[in-house]
């Protein structure tokens, strides 16, 4: 059994002030919910470690460089993020492929780094619209998976996070069926290259304009094990339904 995992992009979105979210979601979700994770912006990850220390909360950064430390002026090495008290990083988010220009070798590497400083990497794979329109999203899905995802993956140490470019903060998202398609092959690719108990074990979420109302039908699928919220996950008044709805699904 895979636990369910509600995870809370906050992108560059939040100040101190935003703590008070944490808190009110805190009160809301229960160690008897799914699990639940917010990343927010790297320099909330220590305060907000210390507001939600013995909370159901667990908290992660949006990225991390491959390398432990050295000449990387306004990077952060997984090290760094451990130290924290998160327990999590994204990796390979879109925006960061797109407005970075990071390789799935840069991702791939990176995960290295996060799995050697005991952190639990989210890797982002995902087609464009265009990908999409010209029927090409298995094929770039394979191929992200197979370039992004260092050997040795684990149910422990990686969640994969699918996400179509085209669905993350438009307010689209892709039908059921093809989300549960992308997901059944996501889990094939997976059972393929690490073995039936390992590829069975690994967590995958769909992400891209997941919202109160569509999350419980989302959550339906056998594949979906929960989802990487951006623009919902800023409010707990928004977030904590969601995180509701995985824990009944
Ligand atoms: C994201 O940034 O990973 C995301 C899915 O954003 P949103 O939920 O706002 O579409």
């Amino acid at each position: 059994m895979r636990r369910k995992l509600a995870a809370g992009n906050w992108k560059m979105n939040g100040t101190a002030a935003a703590l008070s979210e944490l808190v009110e979601l805190a009160r809301q979700v229960t160690p008897a919910d799914a699990e639940t994770l917010i990343c927010p912006p790297a320099p909330l990850l220590y305060p907000a470690c210390d507001k939600l220390r013995g909370t159901a909360i667990a908290i992660g950064a949006q990225d991390c460089h491959a390398q432990p430390a050295g000449a990387f002026t306004g990077d952060i090495s997984a090290g760094m993020v451990a130290d924290t008290g998160a327990t999590y990083v994204i990796l390979g988010h879109s925006e960061r492929r797109d407005l970075h220009a990071e390789t799935d070798a840069d991702v791939a590497a990176k995960a290295g780094a996060a799995w050697g400083a005991g952190l639990t990497a989210i890797i982002c794979i995902g087609e464009s619209g265009e990908d999409r329109t010209a029927d090409r999203t298995l094929d770039v899905i394979a191929g992200q998976l197979a370039g992004s995802l260092p050997d040795h993956a684990t149910g422990e140490n990686t969640v994969i996070a699918y996400e179509p470019i085209w669905a993350i903060g438009t307010g689209k998202t892709p039908t059921l069926d093809q989300i549960i398609e992308v997901h059944d092959f996501i889990r094939a690719r997976l059972t393929g290259r690490f073995g039936q108990q390992t590829g069975d074990a690994i967590r995958l979420l769909y992400g891209g304009s997941v919202k109160p109302d569509n999350a419980a039908e989302i959550f339906t699928a056998e594949n979906v094990d929960g989802a990487l919220v951006g623009g919902a996950s800023l409010k707990a008044a928004d977030f904590a339904p969601i995180i509701k709805a995985l824990s009944r699904a």
